[in-house]
């Protein structure tokens, strides 16, 4: 089979490799759609964590192929999404129930071959087969929605709250829809795209502006009082400023987007104090990966993946991804 390794340089290789086989409890699939995700960016930039020689990929979908001993997750044929992580299972965070802190978190796509590939063999507890009705483009978005959805739980998000989106990407837009279900009042989102901006509107925002009009438009609509939750998703170290300086008292701020590591941003504490702020992350996607697989029918995420190539072309859409285009940038290995 061929697929897409990194190799520790700023470009993928497309590489003839064995078809892996799926060892004991571990599942075969053959990849219909693998998504292109901000942090495979940050792996080839040599920013995140990553084993090279490896195949990355880990927002993937496809159909069982393969079966290996004992494992019964899924049968030959069924649609699965697949959610890439693998922990120690003895370290402390594993131990206290905070497995996605875990000190030897392996992922697919970053330690073990992912899903930028034809086929992708995964242990069958990361294996969750798609709903009825859905295809293989919605099942793929299963990972990064079960990393928004963690995003919202850190939120503290509730009915009638005024919700701040910074950046809308893919996540944002997915925030936007999760922000409308979970009872927000108003959601005003900032993105310096105008196309994205539009876009956002049809996702459930109720006002999109430039990050330069995101204080006037949110004193103007909450009466001065700011909102209630902030959402970072640029991962641009100033937006993490913004969303701090903007937040309205006793709000929560989740600074979601990934952001270069070593960059700092000044923020005031007086104003944290004084406004009671919560400033939280959110890592990854603990036990939300099932939730993630119910809300698909539901949710109506089927327009988030606007742009397509084969595996041959994976720089170009790695490059697509970089410069912002569309939304959801992926890739048909089998295509
Ligand atoms: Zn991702
Ligand atoms: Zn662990």
């Amino acid at each position: 089979m061929r697929g897409a390794f990194y190799t520790g340089e700023k470009l993928l290789e497309i590489r003839e490799t064995p078809t892996p086989e799926p060892g004991p409890g571990q599942i075969l699939i053959k990849v219909d759609i693998a998504c292109v995700c901000g942090t495979d960016l940050h792996i080839v930039a040599g920013e995140y964590f990553s084993r090279p020689p490896v195949i990355i990929g880990h927002e993937f979908a496809g159909v069982v192929a393969g079966l290996g001993e004992g494992a019964t997750a899924a049968k030959v044929g069924d649609l699965v999404t697949v959610e890439p992580h693998q922990y120690c299972r003895v370290c402390k965070f594993c131990k206290t129930g905070r497995e996605h802190l875990c000190l030897d978190k392996r992922g697919y796509g970053t330690y073990y071959n992912g899903g930028f590939a034809e086929y992708a063999a995964v242990a069958e507890n990361t294996v969750y087969p798609a709903p009825a009705g859905i295809g293989a483009r919605e099942a793929a978005l299963a990972e990064v929605l079960g990393c928004c959805i963690r995003g919202v739980d850190r939120s503290g998000m509730r009915i009638g709250d005024t919700v701040a989106v910074l950046g809308c990407s893919s996540v944002g837009m997915i925030f936007t829809k999760l922000a409308r279900r979970a009872g927000a009042a108003r959601i005003i989102v900032s993105e310096p795209n105008g196309e994205r901006r539009r876009a956002a509107l049809g996702y459930g925002a109720d006002l999109a502006v430039d990050p330069g009009l995101l204080k006037e438009t949110l004193d103007r609509e909450t009466g001065g009082l700011g909102p209630d939750v902030v959402i970072e998703c640029s991962g641009v170290p100033a937006a993490a400023g913004q969303a701090v300086a903007l937040a309205g008292r006793g709000a929560r701020v989740v600074l979601f987007g990934v952001a270069p590591p070593g960059e700092t941003v000044s923020i005031e504490p007086n104003g944290i104090f004084m406004k009671e702020l919560a400033i939280v992350g959110s890592t990854i996607n603990p036990f939300t990966h099932y939730r993630a697989v119910e809300m698909l029918p539901s949710l109506g995420l089927g327009d988030l993946i606007t742009h397509v190539f084969p595996l041959a072309r994976i720089n170009e859409a790695m490059e697509a991804a970089r410069r912002g285009a569309g939304l959801k940038i992926a890739i048909e290995p089998n295509g």
